[in-house]
C-alpha cells in the first residue's frame, strides 16, 4: 500500500469515527467462559497472566495428566483467587483417542469429579466434550483425529455425567472440518435440545458454524448457545500462516478492521442471550503471547453491540448458565 492510500484510509477513519465502530471500549465485567492450562505452562506463569490481564473471571479447565489435574487447579486457584473457577476436564485419560475404551475414559471423568469433591473444589461445570476433532500435525500436538456424533456411546455417557450435575453441556463439534457430517450433527443438536429442554448446551468455538446454520439453531431451539472462542482475526491469521498444519475450519466473526461483521453483529443484538464470550487459551503461546491484544480486540468489538447485548455476552449469560456468584458491571470504572 502506498502512502497516499494509507493517508486516505486514515482520513476516512477519522471521518467515520462517530459511527458504531468508534474507538469505544466495553469496560464492563468480562468472563472468559472456557480456557485451559496444560503441561506447557507452569501454575505460576498461567496465574500471573490471569492476574495481570483484563479478564475478570476465567472458567478454567486443565490439560495433561488426569491424576494431577485437580492439584494443578487448586494451586492456580490459590494464586488467582476470585479470578478463576474450575471446569472439570472431560477429555483427559485418552477421551479423544478412538482406541481408548469408553469404559476407561468415562471412568476418568468420574475420577476427576470425585477428586474435585474430595478436595472441596467448588466446580461450576465441566470442560468441553470433544465430539469431533480434526487431525493435528503441529509441533505441540500430533493427533489422528476423532469423529463421533452426539449419539455415540462415549459422547452420550459424557453428556449424562454433566446433565446429572445440572451444569451446561459444552460440546466441541466441527461443522466445517467435518462438513460431510454437519447436517447429521445439526439434527442431533436439535433432538438433544428437545430431549433436555431445561438444560443449556454451549457450542465451543462457534461449532465452526456457517451463518445460516447459526440462524437455524437460534430459530429452532431455545437452549443451544454459542461460545465465541477461536472465532477471531488472531486465529484466522494463525491459520493462514500455518496452512496444511493447523485446522482450517474455524469461522471468523470479525471483519478485517477487528469489528464484528455486520450480519453477526445484528444476529448478536437480536439474540444476545445465545452468545457467550470465551477465549479458550490452550497452549502456552495463547497465554503468553498476544493475550492482552486479543482481550482488547474483544473489548473493542463488544463496544459496538447494544449495551444490553455486550453485557449479556461478556458476563450475564455465563453468570446464568454456570450459576456464577459474580456481579456483572456495566462499567467497572464507575
Ligand atoms: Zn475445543
Amino acid at each position: 500500500m502506498n502512502n497516499n492510500k494509507i493517508l486516505i484510509i486514515l482520513l476516512l477513519e477519522l471521518m467515520l469515527s462517530g459511527n458504531v465502530y468508534s474507538n469505544k471500549i466495553y469496560n464492563g465485567t468480562f468472563i472468559d467462559a472456557h480456557s485451559q492450562a496444560g503441561p506447557l505452562i507452569t501454575d505460576e506463569q498461567v496465574s500471573k497472566q490471569i492476574n495481570n490481564n483484563d479478564v475478570d473471571l476465567t472458567l478454567l479447565s486443565i490439560r495433561g495428566k488426569y491424576l494431577t489435574a485437580n492439584q494443578r487447579y487448586k494451586s492456580i486457584q490459590s494464586l488467582t483467587g476470585i479470578k478463576t473457577q474450575y471446569l472439570i476436564p472431560t477429555k483427559l485419560g485418552g477421551f479423544t483417542r478412538e482406541k481408548r475404551p469408553v469404559e476407561q475414559v468415562i471412568g476418568v471423568i468420574n475420577i476427576l469429579k470425585g477428586q474435585a469433591i474430595k478436595h472441596n473444589i467448588d466446580y461450576i461445570g465441566f470442560g468441553e466434550i470433544i465430539v469431533q476433532h480434526a487431525p493435528h500435525n503441529h509441533s505441540k500436538l500430533k493427533y489422528e483425529g476423532i469423529n463421533n456424533d452426539l449419539n455415540s456411546e462415549r459422547i452420550s455417557r459424557a453428556i449424562q455425567i454433566v446433565l446429572k450435575d445440572n451444569k451446561p453441556i459444552i460440546l466441541h463439534v466441527e461443522l466445517n472440518d467435518y462438513e460431510k457430517d454437519s447436517k447429521k450433527i445439526l439434527n442431533q443438536l436439535v433432538e438433544l435440545s428437545e430431549k433436555y429442554p431445561n438444560n443449556n448446551f454451549l457450542l465451543m468455538h462457534m461449532a465452526q458454524i456457517e451463518f445460516t446454520e447459526a440462524e437455524f439453531i437460534i430459530n429452532t431451539t431455545n437452549n443451544i448457545h454459542f461460545l465465541t472462542s477461536h472465532a477471531d482475526n488472531e486465529r484466522q491469521n494463525y491459520i493462514k500462516k500455518n496452512k496444511g498444519k493447523s485446522q482450517q475450519g474455524w469461522i471468523n466473526l470479525f471483519d478485517k478492521n477487528d469489528n464484528f461483521q455486520k450480519r453477526w453483529l445484528d444476529l448478536m443484538n437480536k439474540n444476545p442471550e445465545r452468545f457467550v464470550l470465551a477465549l479458550d487459551n490452550v497452549w502456552d503461546g495463547h497465554w503468553l503471547k498476544g493475550y492482552t491484544t486479543r482481550i482488547y480486540m474483544w473489548r473493542k468489538a463488544l463496544a459496538a453491540l447494544d449495551k444490553n447485548s455486550s453485557m449479556l455476552i461478556a458476563c450475564g449469560n455465563a453468570k446464568v448458565y454456570f450459576k456464577l456468584g459474580i456481579q456483572c458491571l456495566e462499567d467497572r470504572a464507575k
